[in-house]
C-alpha cells in the first residue's frame, strides 16, 4: 500500500454536494455532515453507510494509498489544511510505529486502534477499520476508512491506568504500612512494610480483621476510632498499640480513609499505618527525664503533685481516701558532711530502692528535693490506713545502709497528713510537712499524724517547755503538802510533797498542766531532783520544829531509771539531814513493774537505809499485792477512785476491804487517797484502814499554810 501513487486531487467536483465533506461546516452541524457523508459515499459502499455514525471520520484512499477524500468531521484532526492534504500518502499520517505495523487484512478484519500524527505535531487516537472502495463497477478502487476520534477516551483510560500504577506504587513503595481492608473491616490487601512492621508474613494478614491486630488493652480507643470510620466523614486518624507478631507492642499512628463506589457506598478502607514506636519511645523518654528525679529515678516534685492532684480529684469521685506522707532523713546533712556527697547520694539510692520495693500499687513514691521523700496513698478506705504504710516506710531504715564498707545507721521522720475534700496539693504538702517536724521534734525516726489540735497542742507544749527548764533556775516551783492522818485520831502523821509551779502570767500551775511536758523532755530529771531536795529540806525543817512526820515525795518512772537516782537521794537526804527513815518514795505500780533490775537493786539499797518505798495509785494498775510483796515496798496508797465509791460501789468497797486486809497480813501500811467526806472516813476506818488523806483533812498547800 505505501507504493501506491496519489493520482487524484481531493478537490473532484462535488455530484450534488457529495464533496462538500471537504467543505467548511459549522461545528456542531455532525448529523447533517453524517448524512451528507453517507450520501456522498453511498456508491462506494453500503456496508460502510452502516456503520457509520455521527462524529465519525469517513476517509478515502486511492489505490496508490493517497487521501483521496475526508469527511469534514476530520477537518478538526487534519488541523483545517486540507488542501495540503490531498494526496498525501495516508501511511506518513500514521505514528511511525503503527505505520509500520501495520496490516491491511487485519485493518480490514475488524476495527483497530491508530495513532494519527496531526499536523501541528499532536497524536490523536483512531479507531479505525478499513473497506474495500467500490468503483462504481462492481469492482474496487482504494480503500474507504471509517474511523472514529477516540483520543479523549483513550487519555482517559491512559489516565486511569496511571492513576492505577500511581496508587500501586504509592500503596507498595510507600514508607507507611498500608492495607485495604473492606468494610467489614477484612484485609484484603497489605504491603510490605506492613507486613514487616507487624512481624507477620502477607498470607497470615490477608483475611483477618484489622482490628484484632490491635492490643486488646486500646479497646476504648479502638471503639471510638471504629465509630469515627464508619460515620465516613473524611480521613480519620488515631494512635493505637498494634501487636507485633513477637508480641512486643507497635505503637502506630493509623489513618483510614475511605473509598467509595460510584453510587456512593463504602467499597474499601485505605489503613495506613505509620510505625511511631521509636518517637514514643522517645517521647517518653523525654517526658521521664522532665518529671523524674535523675539520681533515685524516682518521680520528682512536679510528677508527684502532678498526681497528688489527680488522686485528690479521683478519691472525690470514688470515695476513696489520699493521704500523703513526708519523708525526711535524719540528720542527713550530717552524713553528708562526714561521708561526701557520693556516700550520700549512695544513701538515698538505697533509700528510695527501699521505699518503692515497700510501697503498694497504688501509692507514687518520689523525690521531693534533697532528703525528702513524698509518698502519695491512695484508695484508702479510711485514712488512717495510711498509719500502716507509714509504719512500714519507717522500718525501712531498720537495717542499716551499707555505703562502700561503711553500715550506715539512719532513720526517717515521717509526717502524714490526712486529704479532706477541696484540698489543695499544696495545702496537704504544707501539713505533711508540720506533722514531718513535729516527729522530729517527738525524737526523729517516727511518724506523726497533722491536725489542727496537734500543731496548737505541739505549739504551747513547746512554748511550756522553753519556760519550764527555765522555771527550775527561776525559783518558779513551789512545794505543797497534803497531810496523812490517822483515822482513829486525827494526827498528822506526815506529808506528801505535791509540786506546783508558779508561772510568771498563768499563775500557779498544778502539775497536771506541766507534768506530761516534763515527763515527755528529760525536764522531769531536774524537777525531781528538785522536789527531792526541797521535800527533804521541808521535811527537816518540820521535824527540827518538832513534827516528827514522814515525808512523801512523787517519783517519776524516767527519774527511778536514773542510774544516778540512789546517788540524788543520798545527796538530798544527806544536805537536808532528814532521816531516810521518815522519807517515803511513791512509785506507781507501772513504774515498779517497768523498773529493771539494776533499778530495783538500787530502791533496795535505799530500803536498807530506812527509806520506805509506796506504791501509788493501787488498784489502777494491773499488780496483785502478792506480787508487790517480792518488791521492798512498805506502803500502798489506795486509789482515789476506790475512795470515791466506797459508800455506793459494793463491789469497790469489796476490793478495798481485800486490799485492807490482805495488806495488813503482809505487814503493809495502807494508805487511803482522796478522802472527802466523814462517811467515806468512818468506813475506811471500819474496813480497818489506819491512814487516810484528802481534802476532808487538808488540802495540799504551802508549809507556812499549816506548819507542824
Ligand atoms: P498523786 O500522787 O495521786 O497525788 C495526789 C493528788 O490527789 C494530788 O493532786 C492531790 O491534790 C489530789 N487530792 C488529794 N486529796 C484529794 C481529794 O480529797 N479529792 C481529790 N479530788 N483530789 C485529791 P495534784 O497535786 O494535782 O497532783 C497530781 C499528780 O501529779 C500526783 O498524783 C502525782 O502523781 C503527780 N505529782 C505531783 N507532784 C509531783 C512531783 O513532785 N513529782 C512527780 N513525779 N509527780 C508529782
Ligand atoms: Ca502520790
Ligand atoms: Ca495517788
Amino acid at each position: 500500500m505505501s507504493e501506491v501513487d496519489l493520482r487524484t486531487a481531493v478537490h473532484d467536483p462535488p455530484p450534488s454536494g457529495g464533496d462538500a465533506l471537504l467543505a467548511a461546516e459549522p461545528a456542531g452541524a455532525q448529523p447533517r455532515l453524517l448524512s451528507l457523508a453517507l450520501r456522498a459515499l453511498a456508491d462506494a459502499t453500503d456496508q460502510l453507510a452502516l456503520f457509520a455514525k455521527a462524529g465519525d471520520l469517513l476517509i478515502r484512499v486511492d489505490a496508490d494509498g493517497r487521501l483521496r477524500r475526508v469527511s469534514e468531521a476530520a477537518r478538526v484532526l487534519f488541523d483545517d489544511d486540507l488542501d495540503a492534504l490531498a494526496g498525501t500518502p495516508v501511511m506518513e499520517l500514521l505514528h511511525p510505529d503503527d505505520a509500520a505495523t501495520f496490516d491491511l487484512r487485519e485493518a480490514m478484519a475488524g476495527p483497530h486502534l491508530y495513532r494519527v500524527r496531526t499536523p501541528a505535531g499532536g497524536d490523536r487516537w483512531l479507531e479505525a477499520r478499513c473497506f474495500p472502495a467500490g468503483d462504481g463497477h462492481g469492482g474496487t478502487d482504494g480503500v474507504d476508512i471509517l474511523a472514529r476520534d477516540v483520543t479523549d477516551r483513550q487519555l482517559a483510560q491512559e489516565a486511569v491506568r496511571q492513576a492505577e500504577e500511581r496508587f500501586r506504587l504509592a500503596f507498595d513503595m510507600a514508607p507507611t504500612g498500608n492495607a485495604i481492608v473492606l468494610p467489614d473491616g477484612r484485609v484484603v490487601r497489605v504491603n510490605s512494610q506492613l507486613t514487616a512492621m507487624l512481624g507477620h508474613p502477607e498470607g497470615e494478614l490477608l483475611g483477618t480483621v484489622w482490628s484484632d491486630l490491635v492490643r486488646p488493652e486500646e479497646q476504648d480507643h479502638l471503639s471510638a476510632f471504629l465509630g469515627r470510620i464508619a460515620a465516613d466523614d473524611g480521613p480519620a486518624s488515631c494512635e493505637l498499640r498494634m501487636g507485633h507478631a513477637t508480641g512486643r507492642p507497635v505503637h502506630a499512628a493509623v489513618t483510614a480513609s475511605v473509598v467509595h463506589e460510584a453510587d456512593g457506598h463504602p467499597a474499601y478502607v485505605i489503613l495506613q499505618v505509620e510505625d511511631i514506636t521509636a518517637r514514643k519511645l522517645a517521647q517518653a523518654a523525654l517526658t521521664h527525664q522532665a518529671t523524674h528525679d535523675p539520681l533515685t529515678a524516682l518521680p520528682n516534685r512536679t510528677l508527684l503533685l502532678d498526681r497528688l492532684g489527680h488522686a485528690l480529684r479521683r478519691a472525690q469521685r470514688t470515695h476513696t481516701h489520699v493521704a500523703l506522707l513526708f519523708c525526711d532523713v535524719d540528720r542527713f546533712k550530717r552524713i553528708n558532711d562526714s561521708l561526701g556527697h557520693e556516700a550520700g547520694d549512695m544513701l538515698l539510692v538505697e533509700l528510695a530502692r527501699r521505699l518503692r520495693e515497700r510501697i503498694r500499687g497504688a501509692d507514687t513514691a518520689g523525690r521531693l528535693s534533697g532528703d525528702e521523700f513524698l509518698v502519695v496513698c491512695e484508695e484508702l478506705a479510711r485514712p488512717e490506713d495510711a498509719l500502716v504504710l507509714a509504719e512500714r516506710i519507717r522500718s525501712i531504715t531498720d537495717e542499716p545502709i551499707t555505703v562502700g564498707d561503711q553500715a550506715i545507721a539512719v532513720s526517717l521522720s515521717i509526717g502524714v497528713a490526712y486529704a479532706a475534700p477541696g484540698d489543695e496539693p499544696a495545702q496537704l504538702l504544707r501539713r505533711a510537712d508540720t506533722a514531718m517536724y513535729e516527729a522530729k521534734e517527738r525524737g526523729r525516726g517516727r511518724f506523726e499524724v497533722f491536725d489542727e489540735a496537734l500543731r496548737d497542742r505541739a505549739r504551747e507544749r513547746l512554748l511550756l517547755e522553753g519556760e519550764l527548764r527555765q522555771a527550775v533556775g527561776a525559783q518558779q516551783l513551789r512545794l505543797h503538802h497534803q497531810p496523812v492522818v490517822d483515822l482513829h485520831d486525827g494526827r498528822v502523821v506526815g506529808r506528801e510533797a505535791l509540786v506546783r509551779w508558779q508561772h510568771p502570767h498563768r499563775g500557779l500551775l498544778s502539775p497536771a498542766a506541766f507534768l506530761d511536758v516534763a515527763e515527755e523532755s528529760d525536764l522531769i530529771v531536774d524537777l525531781g531532783g528538785w522536789v527531792l531536795a526541797e521535800a527533804c529540806r521541808q521535811g527537816q525543817q518540820i521535824a527540827m520544829a518538832g513534827g516528827g512526820a514522814h515525808m512523801a515525795i512523787n517519783v517519776s518512772a524516767r527519774q527511778l531509771g536514773r542510774p544516778d537516782f540512789r546517788a540524788t537521794v543520798d545527796a538530798a537526804l544527806a544536805a537536808s539531814g532528814f532521816g531516810p527513815e521518815q522519807l517515803i518514795l511513791e512509785l506507781t505500780e507501772t513504774s515498779l513493774l517497768h523498773a529493771a533490775a539494776s533499778t530495783l537493786a538500787d530502791v533496795e539499797a535505799l530500803t536498807q537505809q530506812g527509806v520506805r518505798l509506796a506504791v501509788d495509785d493501787f488498784g489502777t494498775g494491773y499488780s496483785s499485792l502478792t506480787y508487790l510483796q517480792k518488791l521492798p515496798v512498805r506502803v500502798v496508797k489506795i486509789d482515789r477512785s476506790f475512795v470515791a465509791n466506797i459508800t455506793d460501789d459494793p463491789q469497790r468497797r469489796a476490793i478495798t476491804r481485800a486490799v485492807i486486809s490482805l495488806g495488813h497480813a503482809l505487814d503493809l501500811d495502807i494508805i487511803a487517797e482522796g478522802v472527802e467526806t466523814a462517811e467515806q472516813a468512818a468506813m475506811l476506818a471500819d474496813m480497818g484502814c489506819q491512814l487516810a488523806q484528802g481534802y476532808l483533812f487538808g488540802r495540799p498547800a504551802p508549809l507556812d499554810a499549816h506548819p507542824a
